[in-house]
């Protein structure tokens, strides 16, 4: 018999042993991470265990980390939480971040963001702008120049956000602070589960404003609330 080789782990990867372990052993277990007493806690427990292991992978500390329902609500938080009017995305983004743009950076024949077009972009319009740049296009497989975009974009005063989610576990990231302002991560397409992904913030960027308010507690909406407002 023909055996099946999977090969599209771009649009998603089979879950790792690993990741399904933890998992079960989540769903095991009872509590609200809100909640004071032992079984909140010991939640409490598991999801900072899993934000230091987030941390670990992006190179920076716990407190910079967002958990999200996946990268397509880590790139609208970025894209919409930040402030910054302007939009500007290369032509080549996801969807979840090309729904965001006000401007569209063209790309040329070798697959990569025309930096000079960014340039020119940035400089035509006076608005405070965020600059959005994949690492890795989820098609191609071309590794986008983020340092040279982040570089321009600074010049000009605009935040820079990279959407890393073809980058995690196969090339190195972008550094967060050092060169990108926020950086979006999507578990499945690294081995873990499907429905959960990060956006790491700058330490110290100030003003994100949550996409969802209000909810019960320990549900999605106030916890993402609550993690936003530590970056106020
Ligand atoms: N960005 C890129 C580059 C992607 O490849 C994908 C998934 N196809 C996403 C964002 C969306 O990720 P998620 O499925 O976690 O919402």
């Amino acid at each position: 018999m023909t055996p099946i080789v999977y090969l599209d782990h771009n649009a998603t990867a089979p879950l790792r042993p690993e990741a399904r372990d933890a998992m079960l052993a989540a769903l095991d277990s009872v509590g609200n991470p809100s909640s004071v007493h032992r079984f909140g806690r010991e939640a409490r427990r598991l999801v900072e265990t899993g934000r230091r292991q987030v941390a670990a992978l992006a190179g920076v500390v716990p407190a910079q980390i967002v958990f999200t329902g996946g990268a397509t609500e880590a790139n609208a938080l970025a894209l919409t939480g930040l402030g910054r009017r302007r939009v500007l995305t290369s032509a080549i983004e996801h969807d979840s971040a090309l729904a965001w743009a006000t401007d569209r950076i063209p790309v040329g024949d070798d697959g990569r963001i025309d930096l000079a077009a960014l340039d020119r972009m940035l400089a035509a319009g006076a608005e405070p702008a965020i600059v959005s740049v994949m690492a890795v296009n989820n098609e191609t497989g071309v590794i986008q120049p983020v340092a040279g975009a982040a570089a321009i974009a600074r010049r000009h005063g605009a935040l820079v956000h990279c959407d890393a989610v073809q980058a995690a576990g196969r090339t190195s990231l972008p550094a967060v602070g050092a060169e990108v302002d926020a950086l979006s991560l999507s578990a499945h397409k690294l081995g873990g589960p499907q429905g959960i992904g990060a956006l790491v913030l700058r330490d110290g960027l100030a003003g994100l404003a949550p996409l969802l308010r209000g909810g019960g507690a320990g549900r999605p909406a106030p916890r993402r609330h609550r993690e936003c407002r530590r970056h106020r």
